[in-house]
């Protein structure tokens, strides 16, 4: 079969094969997915020729920005060499061997083991075996409820997904046992009237405290989190959240996991988010930025003293064909040397995240916006009726939408998560990018506006 040409004979034969993910497919299919050939740095080119800024590192995870010719070649000289080989039995390899030891370097110094997986799902899949695993050979099997949070995204496979605090993938799942959700810091969604931030994130924190002594801590096993939510709509954590969680997880006899998926190898201006928000995790989840996505890998970095338990208990029983793939190893090693290189971590700290959190601070003054949140290179747009009594629109979602498709219109991407437009821009972008990114933003939500306005919906 010969791959047809245009748009709309690519768009026909989509719809009739393909399957796509966390879509309504048959609404999709006669709308007509963008097709999007090639990209470069921080932009995309679609089917016709459109020139689109990718204000979300594909699925936050193109770090690096396209069309990085080192990771090619890494990963084409690795393929030649050895295309694959198992960390199974007896057998490691050179590229697995130099990651594991390069993510022991950058990561906090708790961490010098790392155990591969070929995504974020499987990390956290991981990670559940892992705790449980840890607790048996403490013999404290009781230990092995996870506490999680509202509105958490940990991933797609069924215990991940478990993990995650998302009703509407729950709804369409079976869901494991041991897991509790408690309340997430979004303080503009859920403070009550008058609270101030501060005291909205101790509460929200301390819940953390409540539920520990309401379920008896003989039976907790760990608390996971993401330092900010993202698939959740970027919620950045009031000053007073993290550290309060620190202590006490400090207090208490649990491991602390950080889901470090999204904000893992410098989106928040750190290498890890736990840096950012001066926590400590025994675990540390991460995927996407490892490689830019440029190959798919997945890791759980595993701290010491959790090692030392674990290391007693003999086998394992646990881990995937393509753990520590070598390929997706080497496209790793080669994005790290260029984020080293190009000091992307310092450069997102101290340039390009203070240029584009002025900027994005000025979108606060629009009519439609709530609040403007950004650190580092990810950011939100909380979208409302009414900012003063921080107020949601009635049906949930629909402006989120439409303010989505004109910001694809204006060849903006933007992800809507509900009714709050959300951006993770790629490291490398550079400040004119950044005013183009801010002014399309602004465009989009005039047009959000305008029409919402038509519509009666503001
Ligand atoms: N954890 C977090 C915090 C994530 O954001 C994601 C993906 N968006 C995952 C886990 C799951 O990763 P994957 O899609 O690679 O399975």
């Amino acid at each position: 079969m010969t791959l047809p040409k245009t748009t709309a004979e690519l768009r026909a034969l989509d719809a009739a094969h393909h399957l796509h993910p966390f879509s309504d497919t048959k609404a999709l299919n006669e709308e007509g997915s963008r097709i999007i050939v090639k990209a470069d740095g921080v932009w995309l080119t679609d089917s016709d020729g459109n020139r689109i800024l990718d204000g979300m590192s594909g699925l936050w995870c193109v770090n690096v920005g396209y069309g990085r010719e080192e990771i090619v070649e890494a990963v084409a000289t690795q393929m030649r060499e050895l295309p694959y080989y198992n960390t199974f039995f007896k057998t490691t390899h050179k590229p697995a061997i130099e990651l594991a030891a390069r993510l022991a370097e950058l990561t906090p110094p708790q961490f010098n083991r790392v155990f591969f997986t070929g995504s974020g799902s499987e990390s956290n899949d991981t990670v559940i075996k892992l705790v449980r695993r840890y607790f048996d050979i403490k013999e404290q099997p009781k230990k092995k409820i996870i506490i999680s949070r509202r509105n958490a995204y940990h991933g797609s496979t069924v215990a991940a997904g478990s993990l995650g605090g998302m009703s509407p993938m729950h709804d369409q799942s079976a869901v494991i046992a041991d897991v509790v959700h408690i309340a997430q810091p979004y303080f503009w969604g859920e403070a009550r009237q008058g609270e101030t931030p501060d005291e909205f994130g101790l509460r929200t924190a301390r819940a953390l405290e409540s539920t520990i002594d309401a379920l008896g801590e003989d039976r907790i096993a760990a608390f996971i989190a993401e330092p900010i939510q993202g698939a959740g709509g970027v919620i950045v954590p009031p000053a007073s959240y993290w550290p309060e969680i620190a202590r006490i997880c400090r207090e208490r006899d649990i491991l602390f996991i950080s889901d470090e998926v999204i904000c893992g190898f410098g989106r928040t201006g750190s290498w890890f988010g736990c840096e950012t928000f001066g926590t400590e995790p025994d675990i540390l989840v991460m995927a996407k930025g490892i490689t830019s996505g440029y190959m798919p890998l997945g890791g759980v970095m595993v701290a010491d003293r959790v090692v030392d338990v674990l290391l007693q208990g003999g086998d394992f029983n646990h881990g995937y064909t393509y753990s520590g793939h070598p390929a997706a190893c080497a496209a790793a090693l080669a994005n790290l040397d260029i984020m080293l290189r190009e000091k992307l971590v310092e450069r997102v700290a101290n340039d390009v995240g203070p240029y584009l959190k002025a900027q994005w601070s000025t979108l606060a003054e629009h009519p439609l916006v709530g609040e403007a949140p950004m650190m580092g290179l990810v950011g939100a747009l909380e979208l409302t009726p009414d900012k003063i009594g921080r107020t949601k629109f009635a049906d949930v979602g629909k402006v989120g939408t439409m303010a989505r498709d004109f910001s694809f219109q204006n060849n903006l991407v933007m992800r809507a998560v509900r009714d709050r437009l959300i951006i993770a821009p790629p490291l490398v972008i550079s400040h004119g990018e950044i005013d183009e990114l801010v002014a399309r933003a602004r465009k989009t939500l005039d047009a959000t506006h305008a029409e919402a306005k038509r519509l009666g919906w503001v």
